[in-house]
């Protein structure tokens, strides 16, 4: 969506709109699928707001179920986690690999790094850059008229509805530099540009509560594909998925199993 002051970059969005949905057609063989949706605007009780285009295939998931999903998958196949356990460093030892960890050291034939925006702390040739993503919930709204996933500001802030309350984040572009970081926590900049596109345009005149804020750590590079390789004997990565990992994670997963199983 694009706010008032925002035309021209609606009206580039809008020129490319046929050109998106032909390529994918040809992709997914689906026709049409974004399409112009001002109509909606005010339904959703936006404020501020001058154009919508609507992806119909947009998803949306619930991603603790998922990460449930998966644990459950990962022990029924006989896989021990171990949580809270940092690995430090990893060394060849003959046909085996290493691992120094925080709770002592592991021998393993085949290791996949998988540790996305933290690659480059274990393996600096790898090019892969931190970027803080700020989030905040709130408390449950009565008569929410959200209903889908939204994103504005180039997708640098996005919001969607769970059940009846709002999930909102983004604003890494306030301060590129600053959100460049290993470090957990929320900025009171960030926060406030948080706040006030909530209470000013996505949920106008309507004083919610926030109920939460957190934050996580993305991966990003000047490559938009995530990297799927070897990076010494016996040790392979699947790293810098650039904000996409959810969408994007089991397929970059196969890829790297594929890799690691070829050796
Ligand atoms: C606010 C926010 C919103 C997002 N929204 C979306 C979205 O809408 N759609 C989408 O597709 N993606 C989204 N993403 C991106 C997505 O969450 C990530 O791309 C995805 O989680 C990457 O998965 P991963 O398993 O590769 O890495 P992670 O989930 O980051 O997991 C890496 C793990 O490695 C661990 N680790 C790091 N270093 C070490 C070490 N030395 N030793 C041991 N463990 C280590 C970390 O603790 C972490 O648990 C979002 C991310 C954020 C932060």
């Amino acid at each position: 969506m694009f706010g008032n002051h925002q035309q021209k970059q609606a009206e580039e969005a809008l020129d490319q709109l046929t050109y998106f949905n032909n390529l994918l057609k040809q992709a997914i063989g689906e026709p049409d699928i974004y399409a112009v949706a001002n109509d909606k605007i005010a339904d959703f009780g936006l404020a501020g707001v001058s154009r919508m285009i609507v992806n119909r295939f947009e998803g949306q998931l619930n991603t603790g179920k998922m990460m449930r999903v998966l644990l459950q998958k990962v022990y029924n196949a006989g896989v021990l986690v171990l949580n809270d356990c940092s690995v430090n460093q990893l060394k060849p030892e003959g046909s085996n690999v290493q691992l120094i960890t925080s709770h002592g050291d592991l021998k393993a034939t085949k290791v996949i790094l998988a540790t996305n925006a933290f690659a480059s702390q274990l393996y600096p040739e790898l090019e892969v850059i931190p970027g803080r993503g700020q989030m905040l919930v709130t408390k449950p709204i009565a008569n929410l008229k959200l209903n889908g996933t939204y994103h504005f500001n180039e997708g640098y802030y996005y919001f969607r509805n769970i059940d009846d309350r709002v999930l909102f984040g983004g604003g890494r572009n306030i301060n590129f530099k600053a959100e460049e970081s290993y470090d957990f926590g929320n900025t009171e900049s960030v926060k406030q540009q948080l706040v006030t596109y909530l209470n000013k345009m996505i949920l106008p005149n309507q004083h919610v509560e926030i109920d939460y804020w957190w934050s996580g750590i993305m991966g990003f590079g000047e490559d938009i594909n995530p990297i799927v390789k070897q990076i010494q004997p016996n040790v392979f990565c699947a790293v810098r998925c650039n904000g996409m990992g959810v969408a994007m994670g089991s397929l970059v997963g196969e890829n790297v199993a594929e890799l690691t199983l070829s050796y």
